[in-house]
């Protein structure tokens, strides 16, 4: 079987009953052509309300817990009601009770210690997908096309990480074959739920906030697939945020490496994690829009063999802090406190955006996002600590008024003058440069500028290098 297509419906595609019969229609179109395995987000916004409920029930916050699990009853039993014909309600709807009922049991357990162990938070939150699962797999079924709602924590295993676990890829696909190829040789379509994993003796984990999108990616890796299709509510990969820059267009094809750097960049449409696993099997991506079917959306691909010259997209992020690590002179390692330093980010399990130095002996910077910050400074004043008690580190201070910019493109390697270009660009724009980093792959060129310039600065960026919708010129 290797045909198979691998699709992903997202929290807004799955959000509603109208929502889940749209999706519905595009998986028997593609099933009646080949077999198709497809992986769900839970409605939009039922994972915050999840999260919300349990941090309610850790607070001992009993009103507010059942105000929400009223929310998330209503919410599934509307479109239950709605979605399904007569014939399929009682069954759907015993299920939904049964999961709705263990995530009572849950949060209960949650109120009664005054404490969310990761483990359980895990456990609990996979019900939002395990819902819309079964809401779709059942609703499919009524229509005549055989499906299953298979949940994901029987297909991705992973390492004991609570939150953000990684997927093992091997005892994946051993699970994969043994759970769900054989309902794909029997015609039936799995559903399956998107965000969650086990890990090898069979604690439940997630992959992290927004994880469909790499759940997706794992399973359609661990099958073979021919294809992935991310259904979301945007067009596909634009050469820039379109709230920002209006001419902002959508790019008809990126690479796997193009579009993982816009997705750690900012970009939403992608969960960064996603493209890893596809890579050595080069499965094509598509990133398509289930709010307009008609739009062609975006492939990724593993690389774009016509020329493409210069930079393909700018992304920026604004929840980003600088951290300069300032030796005093003299009298300490620069290579050993570089080194140092960034072992105490990677104990605080913080990801670095970006790290730029001119001279590690005077100043190096690294650039965080902004939630991890406190944490960040915590495991850099401790593993410091005696360089900073003894004057060889100046007292850590970060810098919050900062937005990092990511200028993107393969085809960026050896174009010269474009650095030139982009920095007068964002200096006639009379936004100061703060910090500058360019790996030598020369594919993403990163900017530090303040805060209040960072809008402005995409925009020009955008504009010189010519990314946006072409504009018809009078002759
Ligand atoms: N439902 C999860 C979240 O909201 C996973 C996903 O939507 O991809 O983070
Ligand atoms: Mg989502």
């Amino acid at each position: 079987m290797n045909n198979l297509l691998v699709m992903k419906f997202g929290g807004t595609s799955m959000g509603s009953a109208e929502r889940m019969q749209i999706a519905a229609q595009i998986c028997r179109d593609q099933a009646a052509k080949r077999p198709v395995l497809c992986v769900v987000s839970a409605m939009s916004k039922i994972t915050d309300l999840l999260l919300d409920s349990l941090r309610k029930a850790e607070a001992g916050d009993r009103t507010d817990l059942s105000a929400n699990l009223k929310v998330l009853r209503e919410r599934h039993e509307e479109a239950c009601g709605k979605l399904l014909p007569a014939s399929h309600q009682a069954k759907a709807a015993a299920g939904v009770a049964e999961l709705l009922a263990e995530f009572d049991r849950i949060s209960n357990g949650v109120l009664m210690l005054g404490e969310r162990p990761p483990r359980a938070v895990d456990e609990a939150i996979a019900i939002g997908e395990r819902l819309s699962s079964l809401l779709l797999a059942t609703y499919l079924e009524s229509q005549g096309c055989p499906a299953q709602a298979v949940n994901g924590a029987s297909l991705i295993a992973t390492d004991a990480v609570f939150g953000n676990a990684s997927p093992l890829a091997d005892a994946t696909r051993e699970r994969c074959d043994t759970v769900a190829r054989p309902l794909l040789e029997k015609g039936v379509l799995p559903v399956v739920t998107g965000f969650n994993g086990s890990t090898l003796d069979g604690r439940p984990t997630t992959l992290g906030r927004g994880g469909s999108d790499f759940s997706a990616s794992i399973l359609a890796a661990a099958l073979d697939a021919e294809e992935l299709w991310i259904w979301t509510d945007v067009d596909g990969i634009m050469s820039a945020d379109p709230r920002l820059v209006p001419d902002a267009k959508v790019l008809p094809e990126v690479t796997y490496g193009e579009a993982a750097e816009l997705a750690y960049n900012g970009a939403k449409v992608l969960h960064p994690r996603t493209l890893a696993p596809l890579v050595e099997r080069k499965i094509p991506v598509w990133s398509k829009n289930s709010f307009n079917l008609s739009a062609p959306g975006t492939k990724i691909v593993p690389s774009i063999t016509e020329d493409s010259h210069g930079p393909r997209a700018v992304t920026s992020i604004k929840n980003v802090a600088m951290i300069p690590i300032e030796p005093v002179a003299g009298g300490i390692s620069g290579t050993r406190l570089m080194a140092r330093a960034v072992g105490a980010l990677a104990g605080a399990n913080a990801e670095i955006l970006a790290i730029t130095s001119s001279s590690y002996r005077q100043t190096f910077c690294f650039i965080v996002r902004q939630e991890e910050l406190q944490t960040v400074i915590g495991h850099l004043e401790d593993d410091l600590s005696l360089e900073i008690t003894h004057g060889y580190v100046k007292p850590i201070v970060a810098d919050e008024n900062v937005g990092l910019i990511a200028v993107v493109g393969e085809g960026m390697r050896g174009s010269q003058g474009l650095a030139g270009r982009i920095f007068s660009a964002i200096s006639r724009e009379d936004v100061n440069i703060i910090a500058i980093a360019q790996g030598s792959s020369e594919s993403t060129i990163a900017i530090v500028v303040r805060r209040e310039g960072l809008d402005k600065a995409v925009r020009a960026i955008h504009q010189e290098c010519g990314m946006g919708v072409a504009v018809a010129t009078e002759s």
